[in-house]
C-alpha cells in the first residue's frame, strides 16, 4: 500500500530535491491541506524533529516554491501562509482571525482595453470578510 510518506518522497524526487527528514516532515504537515504560516509549520514540525528553526523552515519553503511544490498566499498585515500546490483556486481571507479558505470560482480574463500595454501573468481573486467562527463571536469593539 502506498502510504502518505511514499507520496511525499515521490513528490520530492519528482522535482529533484534530496529527500531529508525535515523536508519530509514539512511536506507531510502541508498535506493536511491547511494554509499555515512559517511559525505554525515550525511548531508542528518540532513535535517530531525536536530542534528546528523557523529560518530552516523558511529556507525549505523557498526551495519548495522554486520547484513548484508549494504555493504562498500573502495576507496583508499578517505572516504569509503556505500550502501544497494543487488544483488552481482562489482564496477567502477572514479579516478578524486571518483564516484562509480555498474558493473554486471562475476568474475573469484581464480586460484588454483597461490594461493597454500590460502583460498580465496571473489573476488572483481574494474574498475578504469574516469566517463562520468569527461571525459567531461578538465583535471586539462592541
Ligand atoms: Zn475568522
Ligand atoms: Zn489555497
Amino acid at each position: 500500500m502506498a502510504t502518505e510518506r511514499d507520496a511525499v518522497v515521490q513528490r520530492l524526487r519528482d522535482v529533484g530535491l534530496r529527500v531529508t527528514g525535515p523536508r519530509m516532515e514539512v511536506l507531510q504537515i502541508l498535506t493536511s491541506g491547511e494554509h499555515l504560516d512559517v511559525e505554525s509549520i515550525t511548531e508542528l514540525a518540532r513535535v517530531r524533529l525536536g530542534t528546528l528553526t523557523s529560518q530552516a523552515v523558511y529556507e525549505m519553503l523557498r526551495h519548495f516554491m522554486e520547484t513548484g511544490l508549494v504555493r504562498k498566499f500573502e495576507r496583508p498585515g499578517r505572516p504569509a501562509v503556505f500550502e501544497l500546490a494543487g488544483e488552481p483556486h482562489q482564496h477567502a481571507l477572514c479579516s478578524r482571525c486571518g483564516r484562509v479558505a480555498n474558493v473554486v470560482t471562475a476568474v475573469p480574463e484581464p480586460p484588454k482595453k483597461g490594461l493597454r500595454g500590460w502583460l498580465t501573468a496571473e489573476t488572483e481573486i481574494v474574498f475578504h470578510g469574516e469566517c463562520p467562527d468569527c461571525r459567531k463571536q461578538p465583535t471586539a469593539l462592541a
